[in-house]
């Protein structure tokens, strides 16, 4: 019996780009101590006071099935924080709760490709984007963004990909380069969206994490509104990857589809996690801005280590919980870099090309240890890259 071609689909090469993390984590298993900066995860966990909603609330008999949409205190809870950050009335009709932002790129891709429909997505991305929309029967079409133009998208790859096209999905603040896209950019895509009339799908999941100004959604941009679908999470803002909550945020019709989808598919979220959600977007930008504090800190560590050295060339970020570092000067590739360095040092950072060709030569380091141990990883690393570069 064979699987269908579109499951197959997946993983095109058999690897899914995640080979050095599992590498990494078999060593560990032998008891191996490795110093890992793979995986986007805090090193703290979610808050008590949120498991404590969510223990509460599953006593009270939250336990049953939960309405499709979300609850309806969680989507205005969402409403209202999306009103106010962008200033764009947005309504509980407009949101539709999913199990993780991970859910919310299938459902978006979902609602508005149709099979052999092209799909565009930036390159360096998220590692998921191909496969999701490869699982919907679309075309995965990755546009790069340059190093040299620090992983901004430009006009003229955007251009020629956009025709015939059905969406555009982007990321900022970005995952896996750390940068945020500038308001040029965010401009220049919508012009594109419009001119090619292409949805426009906003992964918007560190969208807490802005080191430098305030977070730009392009909903928010003229004439976007009804192209554009934000995905959000409590995955990086609360410090709770495995909770499994996040949204859709887009025009009331799609949020109408996405809910059929939802009700043949996960039948809505559990009503513990999202009382747990409820109470924790309660405790407002204060307590999203402790959660992300440390990534911004680790950031400006990297900063001033990087300073002091010639080899290794830091893109510049400005969000997230990543930071990416240029490595071409080693004469390695991202890969067999971030091999050599588990192999001879212990330490496991994700190639670039994990997340695509326009990363290539290029780490991704997660700002995920405790500052001593994310210090000596990082200081080992560029030791390490410079011996290599002698
Ligand atoms: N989008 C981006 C850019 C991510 O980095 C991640 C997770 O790392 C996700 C979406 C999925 O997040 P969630 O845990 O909400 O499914």
């Amino acid at each position: 019996m064979q699987a269908s071609q579109r499951i197959q689909s997946l993983t095109v090469s058999g690897d899914d780009g995640w080979g050095l993390f599992h590498r990494a984590r078999e060593m560990m298993a032998e008891g191996i101590d490795v110093l890992e900066l793979t995986i986007g995860e805090h090193d703290i966990k979610t808050d008590p006071r949120i498991l404590d909603e969510m223990h509460r609330s599953a006593l009270d008999g939250a336990t049953g099935y939960a309405v499709v949409p979300g609850l309806p205190e969680l989507r205005q809870a969402i409403a209202d924080r999306v009103t106010a950050q962008t200033g764009v009335p947005t309504t509980p009709d407009n949101v539709m709760v999913t199990p993780g932002g991970q859910a919310a790129l299938f459902v978006t891709h979902h609602a508005t490709c149709d099979e052999g429909d092209r799909a565009l997505y930036i390159d360096p991305y998220y590692a998921t984007y191909p496969g999701t929309i490869r699982s919907v029967g679309a075309v995965d079409v990755a546009v790069p963004a340059r190093a040299e133009d620090a992983f901004q998208p430009n006009r003229a790859a955007l251009q020629a990909a956009a025709p015939g096209a059905k969406s555009l999905l982007i990321n900022s603040p970005n995952n896996p380069t750390g940068v945020v896209y500038t308001a040029d950019t965010m401009n220049m895509i919508a012009d594109v969206t419009k001119e090619n009339d292409l949805w426009l799908i906003s992964d918007e999941v560190y969208d807490t994490q802005v080191w430098d100004g305030a977070h730009l959604s392009p909903r928010t941009l003229p004439g976007m509104l009804e192209r554009t679908l934000v995905i959000g999470s409590l995955s990086k803002s609360h410090a709770m990857t495995g909770s499994r909550l996040g949204w859709i945020v887009g025009p009331e019709e799609m949020i109408e589809h996405a809910i059929h989808l939802a009700t043949h598919t996960t039948f809505g979220v559990p009503a513990f996690v999202q009382y747990a959600g409820i109470y924790g977007l309660g405790l407002g930008p204060e307590f999203e801005g402790k959660i992300g504090a440390p990534f911004r800190r680790r950031l400006g560590l990297a900063e001033d280590m990087v300073a002091k050295q010639q080899v290794v060339h830091l893109i510049p970020a400005k969000g997230a919980m990543y930071a990416m570092l240029d490595i071409r000067a080693t004469g390695h590739t991202g890969t067999s870099f971030a091999e050599a360095l588990l192999a001879e040092e212990f330490i496991a950072v994700m190639p670039g090309e994990s997340f695509g060709r326009a990363a290539a030569g290029h780490l991704r380091v997660a700002l995920t240890l405790p500052d001593p141990e994310f210090v000596d990883a990082f200081s080992r690393l560029l030791a390490f890259a410079g011996r290599q570069a002698a």
